[in-house]
């Protein structure tokens, strides 16, 4: 089921989520519907704040990400491949020297800033059935994941620009909340007036 995304302003995107256990209700059934909601809005990334739930989980399919030319043939290979769940996830180490990236967020349609941050990751996580990993990720895999993990730490990307560049973008912010944007994909404003 395709669920609405959040709108950048909803209070939920601000929370630092929750952890869960095993014994989580629906907790396949919730997966699904994110991929599904993800697949919808044609993201890369979603993570459970942005369907209205404050928990610690976000989803990835960089199969989209595996066309770029500019990669090496691994890096397409493991793109092409890469749908995951990650479940209680924890960052346990950032490294190398920080390099830009243009980002955007379902939760801020028609938005899109290069974002600095470090190229290398090691993260603990839970699979969907709560078997730990520790993995380390690079490049636009660990790009995605720093993405979707700030999400369950109340953190957008916008938060990461330049004072001036949020000064730029602040009213089409303050926009989206109310609902203008041309979103392709149902979402839910928090400052919407009427239905
Ligand atoms: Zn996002």
């Amino acid at each position: 089921m395709i669920l609405p995304i959040v709108a950048y302003g909803d209070p939920v995107l601000r929370k630092k989520a929750a952890p869960i256990t095993q014994d989580y209700l629906k907790l396949d059934e919730l997966i699904a519907n994110m991929f599904e909601t993800m697949y919808g809005a044609s993201g890369v990334g979603l993570a459970a704040p942005q369907i209205g739930k404050a928990i610690r989980i976000f989803v990835v399919d960089a199969t989209p990400f595996a066309d770029d030319e500019d990669l090496s043939e691994e890096e397409q290979a493991q793109l092409k491949t890469f749908k995951k769940a990650f479940i209680n996830p924890e960052i346990i180490e950032e490294t190398g020297d920080e390099w830009a990236f243009s980002e955007g967020c379902l939760s801020i349609p028609g938005i899109n800033e290069d974002v600095f941050r470090c190229p290398n990751i090691k993260i603990k996580y839970q699979d969907q059935d709560f078997k730990e990993h520790v993995e380390k990720f690079d490049g636009l895999l660990a790009r995605v994941i720093q993405h979707e993990y700030d999400h369950i730490e109340g953190i957008l990307f916008t938060d990461k620009l330049s004072s001036l560049k949020k000064r730029i973008i602040k009213s089409k912010l303050a926009g989206i909340s109310k609902g203008k944007t041309n979103a392709d994909y149902r979402m839910r404003f928090p400052e919407k007036k009427g239905r």
